[in-house]
């Protein structure tokens, strides 16, 4: 067997590695995309919920505050009863001002939170629908996922194992030019040549459509490793082609059919 030949067979058991694995790897790079999107409303939901009890903290230490400074203007007022003097009543009624005027402000502090709090709430609840909506688009991509790794499983182990079959055959230098070719151009990395005139001997290169000289198609048919001059993709023959027979049934056209 030519050396193009082996290198057909692995390029023929490599595509079909990298058509399955490639539906996989979808599959993965969907559920890894909807879990990031699921961490990140996680850690909103989280923000969100330290700032809601935040502010009830401190609302509650507000409130406080309002109803201590509430007894203390009721105290006050009991002793501006018993007041003596009108200068003593004036400093009762200073340091009242006072109290009223911090408990205003404490009241203001507290209704702009509670504004607040309301607004991360309804927030959070938002965040709370749409995270178990992602929650499930998760569960049903992993599902995805798994089957799909699943489905592959024995076909891929089969493959592999062809694989390796064939690619101990062939020499190592030429394998790894023949890796480098897919990395570089994938399913274009061998090409056939197709035939445009048999009898002008003109070939062209199934990967680019440029021309390959009949001394390249030669020396593949001599079995010789060929790449097209233009593209670099390794060239093979379709063999029925180069026989000049039917490609479907393999027998020679009928005469008049045109070939
Ligand atoms: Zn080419």
């Amino acid at each position: 067997m030519s050396v193009t030949k082996q290198l057909l067979e692995l390029f023929r058991v490599d595509k079909q590695l990298r058509g399955l694995k490639g539906r996989l790897d979808q599959a993965e790079k969907f559920l890894n995309q909807q879990q990031l999107l699921l961490s990140e409303l996680d850690k909103q939901k989280t923000t969100l919920e330290t700032q809601l009890k935040q502010l009830r903290v401190q609302i509650a230490g507000d409130e406080g505050e309002a109803a201590r400074i509430e007894a203390k203007v009721a105290a006050l007022r009991e002793q501006m009863n018993g007041a003596r003097t009108a200068k003593e009543y004036s400093a009762f009624q200073n340091e009242l001002n006072a109290f009223k005027e911090q408990k205003s402000q404490i009241e203001t502090r507290v209704l702009e939170s509670m504004g607040k709090a309301d607004e991360c709430a309804k927030q959070v609840d938002a965040i709370k629908g749409g995270h178990g909506d992602r929650v499930k688009i998760v569960a049903n991509a992993q599902a995805d996922r798994d089957k799909k790794a699943e489905e592959i499983k024995d076909r891929v182990a089969e493959l592999t194992a062809q694989r390796e079959q064939v690619a101990q055959k062939i020499s190592a230098r030429e394998r790894a030019e023949f890796e480098l070719l897919i990395k570089l151009r994938g399913d274009e990395a061998m090409a056939p040549v197709e035939i445009i005139d048999r009898k002008n001997h003109e070939y062209s290169c199934s990967a680019c459509m440029m021309a390959v000289p009949v001394e390249a198609v030669s020396a593949l048919l001599g079995g010789k490793l060929t790449h097209c001059p233009n593209c670099r993709s390794i060239l093979y023959t379709e063999e029925v082609d180069f026989l000049g027979k039917d490609k479907a049934s393999g027998k020679k056209p009928k005469a008049g059919a045109g070939a």
